[in-house]
């Protein structure tokens, strides 16, 4: 396995379309072991193939139970093509980071239920549904694949402040994906 140089804000290809993945090879899986390993050694608990400088519809998210609850395990998903499928109107506003802006957080609105369908490793087809935290997670990545960042989604611009600066609320929320 290898570390995976981050592309940062500014590259043109955080800003493009990722293509359909339509062959599961060992390329591909060397590419989600690189970029779960990559997220792991960030910090981060997502990642996205465009990221990484591939332009595929790959992601890669591994959310610490903690931040989901007391007690609660792990939950990873190395996802292609995935797909939001269906999703609550409820909506909840948390604070975001990313690997690639790595100077800033926001507050970002967010579907709390989503339904996903995506292709795993297996090379079968899945629907996931996800709350909460890896709900956001999983629309942030996502987001990624369509060239859509977490400051384009931000209401309030006057919440994009230092990741650096203190934070009154929950300090998980601003974990890097
Ligand atoms: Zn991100």
């Amino acid at each position: 396995m290898a570390l995976m140089d981050i592309v940062l804000e500014g590259d043109p290809r955080l800003r493009q379309p990722a293509a359909e993945i339509t062959r599961i090879d060992k390329r591909l899986v060397k590419l989600a072991e690189d970029m779960f390993e990559t997220m792991l050694a960030a910090p981060g608990v997502g990642l996205a193939g465009p990221q990484v400088g591939v332009m595929e519809r790959i992601i890669v998210v591994h959310v610490p139970g903690d931040y989901i609850g007391e007690g609660e395990e792990d939950i990873s998903y190395t996802l292609i093509n995935p797909e939001i499928i269906a999703h609550t109107d409820e909506i909840e506003v948390a604070t975001e980071g990313c690997l690639s802006i790595p100077e800033f957080i926001g507050d970002v609105p967010r579907w709390t239920e989503i339904q996903i369908k995506a292709t795993e490793l297996d090379g079968q087809t899945y629907i996931i549904e996800e709350y909460d935290w890896v709900a956001r997670v999983l629309q942030h990545e996502i987001d990624h694949l369509n060239g859509i960042m977490f400051t384009d989604r931000v209401v309030d611009k006057s919440t994009i402040r230092p990741a650096n600066e203190p934070q009154e609320s929950n300090p998980e929320t601003s974990e890097a994906s």
